[in-house]
Order: structure tokens, then C-alpha cells, then sequence
């Protein structure tokens, strides 16, 4: 039983039964219980590992697509390099380092970290406290100042509420949370219905119980820096566990010291996210006037960016337990079975920008 488990019930008696979206905000962002105000997600002792946390290979390559970027944007003087959602702080710090080969990059950069958790806030100061570059926190990604941007998000997205959408016989109707006699958290479905025409046709045919899920959030921002990386000019990189196109499934997953585990049996214990919707999140950075490049896995996109070379430089000279360590990292990292084909990489420019390793859109 967790003191979310009561401030839920209590809601739900007063307010009836939450969305999806609503459950997913409480138990990761309720101030007092939520999951990222209070627990320590990352790492062996967390629920799980993020690429930045597995090698500094991955900052690093994220680091140089940067560098490529502001080299293709003609080295502005002045930019907003923005991280969403930076956990420990490992990335930007990997990010940062291999900048220092380009001191210009580092003299034009001002850094904003946009976090919600004052306890990872005081982590990421922690991490970045020897860094050449120090950071302004944002609440929110509109806080941060217009100008050229050059941002990363690194599983930030999976962790935005989304909708589900149940198929009826008569309509796709909005999924819920309430609670039975018994007090347990159970899945519902009220009455609010996905209009027919945001319903894809490869949906239409499917059995009633199917689920379909919006990922409103997550849009407004990509639509917002779409919008900014049109006016000012910039790239956007977006790292995520998802799909390329819109399709029914229940992606909805709760991890609990690295398991899978029931999304209503811990809340606000458990880590709840969903897989990211890029066909429809690069739509939106469209729809705010930017170019979204062709996506890459991120197997395909670290092996473009010189994974393997970095490797073998960062091993040479080590000791063979070290060098194991590398190895197992590049697989972890890129293998298709491990992260390289789930997780996606999308980059958003201003038309006409391409960046390596990226293709240039059609
Ligand atoms: N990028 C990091 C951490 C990913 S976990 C890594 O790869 O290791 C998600 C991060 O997003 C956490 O830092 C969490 O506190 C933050 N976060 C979640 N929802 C947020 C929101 N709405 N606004 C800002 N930050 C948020």
C-alpha cells in the first residue's frame, strides 16, 4: 500500500474515475508521492537504465551530432541548448566534454536544463558542477529564451501522459481509472470518444477491446519547438522508445526495480511510461513550420555517428576487463535485440538544414 494508493482513492470517490493520462501524471509528478519527486529511478539500485548511464560513449555521439549542427546552422554566436528531462545529468555532462574541442560552441551556448524534479535538479548541479557551461533551470520548455536551438531529449517524452482509447461497437471511448469495492485500482471505460476522424484506417478494421492512444503533451511541445527551430533555426534530436506509424496497442508499462509490473499495482513506486508515437510527434514539429528528417534507430544512428571507432579508441590501452565492459556496452546500446531497434532517433530542423548522420528529408 503507498500514501498514493489513498490520495487516489480519495480523488476518484470525489471526482470519479481519472483518465489515463491523469493517473499517469499523478504517479509520476504528484509532489508529495509522484515517482520522479521522490525515488531514484536510474541505475543498478533504480528501476532501470538510460543509454547516457550505460556509456559516456552515447553523450558523446549526441555531443558531435551537435557540433555538426551548429556547424550547419554557420556557427551562431549566441544559441539555447536545451536537454527535456535530464535525469542524472550524464548526457549533457558527455555532451559538454566532447564540446570542448570546439570552444566557440561552448562561448555561443547557453545551457537550459528543463526539469520538473527539484531532486534531480540538485543531481544534475552535481553532475555539471566542473562543467565549462552552467545551467539556467526551466520549469517548462516555453520558458526557455528564443533564439537558434540546439536541443536533446533523451527518454523525456515516454514519460508525458497519454490517452487511451478503447474500440466499442459504437465508438473508441476514452479509457479510465477508478476503483472497486474491494479499493483496488481497475481500468474502465467512460464515456468521452476519440473523434472518427483522428482514428487511423488501420484501426478501423480492428476487434472491439483495442486500444488506441494520443500523446497530446508530448505533441504541444514537439509543436512548439517546431515552431521555434522555424523562426530561430536549430535541430531538435528526440531519443525515445516508439513506434514510425500510428497503430492500436497498448503500449502503457509500468517498470518496478527492473521489472515489468501491473501499471495499477504501485503507483507513484513504479516508473510509468509509454512508447513514444514518432509518426505523430514529427507531425506536430511539423505542424509549429519545422522539418522532421527521416527517423534512424538508434542502433543506426550511433553506428553513422563512429560508434565503433569510438570504442575502439576509448579501449585501446585498457585492460581486458575494461575493454569487456565497452564491448558490452556497444551491444547494449545498438544491438537490435537490445536498444538499437526499439529506441528511434528524430531529428527536427529548419527546412533546408540536413545534419550527419541524418538523410536529408525527401
Ligand atoms: N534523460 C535522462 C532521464 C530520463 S527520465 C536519461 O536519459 O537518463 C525522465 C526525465 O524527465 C527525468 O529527469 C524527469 O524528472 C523529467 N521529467 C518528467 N516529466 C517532465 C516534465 N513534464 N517536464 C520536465 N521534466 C520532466
Amino acid at each position: 500500500m503507498t500514501g498514493l494508493l489513498d490520495k487516489l482513492r480519495a480523488r476518484i470517490a470525489a471526482e470519479g474515475p481519472l483518465t489515463v493520462a491523469q493517473y499517469m501524471s499523478v504517479c509520476l509528478s504528484d509532489p508529495e508521492y509522484g515517482y520522479y519527486s521522490t525515488r531514484e529511478p536510474f541505475g543498478a539500485a533504480g528501476d532501470f537504465i538510460t543509454a547516457p548511464e550505460i556509456s559516456q560513449m552515447f553523450g558523446e555521439l549526441v555531443g558531435a551530432a551537435c557540433l555538426s549542427a551548429w556547424d550547419a546552422m554557420g556557427r551562431p554566436d549566441r544559441f539555447e541548448l536545451v536537454e527535456l528531462g535530464p535525469g542524472r545529468g550524464t548526457l549533457m555532462a558527455d555532451l559538454l566534454r566532447v564540446a570542448a574541442l570546439r570552444p566557440a560552441f561552448l562561448k555561443a551556448a547557453r545551457l537550459n536544463l528543463v526539469e520538473t524534479s527539484d531532486r534531480l535538479r540538485k543531481i544534475q548541479n552535481a553532475t555539471l558542477k566542473d562543467a565549462s557551461v552552467q545551467p539556467t533551470f526551466r520549469d517548462r520548455f516555453q520558458d526557455v529564451p528564443e533564439g537558434p536551438l540546439l536541443l536533446v531529449a533523451n527518454e523525456f517524452f515516454d514519460a508525458l501522459p497519454i490517452h487511451q482509447f478503447v474500440k466499442t461497437p459504437d465508438a473508441w471511448q476514452e479509457r479510465q481509472v477508478g476503483v472497486n469495492e474491494a479499493g483496488d485500482l481497475i481500468f474502465g471505460i467512460g464515456t468521452a470518444a476519440l473523434p472518427e476522424a483522428a482514428v487511423p484506417a488501420s484501426a478501423r478494421t480492428g476487434p472491439d477491446g483495442s486500444i488506441l492512444e494520443t500523446q497530446p503533451a508530448a505533441n504541444a511541445i514537439a509543436e512548439d519547438i517546431g515552431r521555434r527551430i522555424a523562426a530561430g533555426g536549430g535541430m531538435a534530436l528526440f531519443i525515445d522508445y516508439g513506434y514510425l506509424k500510428t497503430a492500436p496497442g497498448d503500449t502503457l508499462q509500468a517498470l518496478h526495480k527492473h521489472r515489468y509490473d501491473n501499471v495499477l499495482a504501485h503507483p507513484g513506486e513504479a516508473d510509468l511510461t509509454a512508447h513514444v508515437n514518432f509518426e505523430s510527434l514529427a507531425a506536430a514539429a511539423v505542424n509549429g513550420g519545422a522539418a522532421a528528417l527521416p527517423p534512424l534507430t538508434q542502433g543506426d544512428f550511433l553506428l553513422r555517428s563512429g560508434l565503433l571507432e569510438r570504442a575502439g579508441a576509448l579501449g585501446s590501452g585498457k585492460s581486458h576487463d575494461e575493454q569487456e565492459a565497452i564491448r558490452d556496452a556497444v551491444e547494449r546500446l545498438a544491438a537490435p535485440d537490445k536498444m538499437g531497434n526499439l529506441f528511434k532517433v528524430l531529428a527536427v530542423t529548419n527546412s533546408g538544414l540536413t545534419v550527419p548522420p541524418f538523410d536529408s528529408a525527401l
